[in-house]
């Protein structure tokens, strides 16, 4: 009995090694935390083509959308660390844990990293029928009107709250925010005039500016980005202190094998030098990282480095969720 355990325990490694060195052998699945058709699921769907042919398997997106993309973490943190289900979240790893006085997932210890992908500065847009037509209009406008004016968000923690937070601890007014469980369906209703005004990344609100569906305000970039020329920072309008960069990036359950995790960063680093998918990101404004980045090290390191930056401008602000 005794002499019969460590044999099977060297088989079991064996077939786990075996196991992982044959990975992938079915599909992929990419859980994106927010609704479809919202920028976390673009950056996610040009990922996930790209990927699949270095997998060698198909790599499907799958919508987890809750508010403030609490739910698609906690889904990935219990599935079966075997590489055939990962996740791709944004800023909102290194926001959601102040956040969250009752948070069911850990960003630091429930996952392995796969590495850094890319990132998307925010705008501010207004509906159509919105008046102003400028920042300074925004302003007045909002001041004169701080108790009917709406602003959407995709819930707290995610990067809407986080610009719409800043933004309005910037100009010195709160008013009544409407949470969606992304910013897709938030899209939908500032189009259709139901909220006034939100704070959403360039990979969802490119088309809508360019196609003048919404009134822009302002950048939340320290430059501007050449998929929008003429659209102004807020800081060179002299709006400070709501200056946010939104990173992404792809994690795997703890416990994930080393070697379906190597062939996970290798897949991504393929599918970031594809010149499809760089000029996809580029046209929506978003700045793809460079090698040195793509990594789990870099990622644990900006992980680490964003929960440190944001944990006391959150604390300040004294928001909280339970
Ligand atoms: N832009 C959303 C956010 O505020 C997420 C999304 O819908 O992709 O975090």
């Amino acid at each position: 009995m005794f002499n019969r355990l460590p044999l099977a325990c060297m088989t079991l490694a064996v077939a786990i090694t075996a196991t992982a060195q044959d990975y992938p052998t079915r599909t992929v699945t990419m859980v994106v935390p927010y609704a479809a058709g919202g920028p976390t699921d673009t950056v996610a769907r040009v990922l996930a083509q790209a990927m699949t042919k270095p997998m060698g398997q198909t790599v499907v997106v799958e919508n987890k959308p809750s508010a403030g993309g609490i739910l698609g973490p906690e889904q990935v943190k219990n599935a079966k660390p075997d590489g055939y289900t990962i996740l791709i979240h944004h800023i909102g790893m290194a926001t959601i844990p102040a956040l969250y006085r009752q948070l069911r997932f850990n960003p630091l210890t429930d996952f392995e990293y796969i590495g850094l992908v890319n990132d998307v500065p925010m705008t501010i847009i207004g509906k159509p029928a919105l008046p102003a037509n400028n920042l300074k209009e925004l302003l007045a406008y909002i001041k004169a009107n701080k108790d009917k004016v709406t602003y959407a968000n995709a819930g707290i923690g995610a990067a809407s709250h986080l610009c719409g937070m800043l933004f309005m601890s910037a100009i010195g007014t709160d008013v009544l925010t409407v949470p969606y469980k992304g910013t897709g369906p938030a899209m939908n209703d500032l189009l259709g005039g139901q909220v006034d005004f939100m704070c959403d990344q360039t990979t969802s609100t490119t088309g809508q500016i360019k196609g003048g569906k919404v009134k822009v305000y302002g950048l939340t970039s320290k430059q501007r980005v050449a998929s929008l020329p003429d659209v102004p920072t807020l800081d060179e309008q002299g709006l400070k202190g709501a200056e946010v960069g939104i990173w992404h990036a792809l994690y795997a359950p703890k416990g994930t094998p080393k070697p379906v995790i190597d062939k996970l960063v290798a897949a991504m680093q393929e599918a970031l030098r594809d010149e499809g998918v760089r000029k996809r990101y580029t046209d929506l404004g978003a700045v793809t990282f460079p090698p040195d980045k793509q990594t789990p090290q870099a990622l644990e390191q900006h992980l680490k480095a964003e929960l440190n930056k944001w944990a006391p401008i959150i604390k300040k602000a004294g928001v909280y969720a339970d």
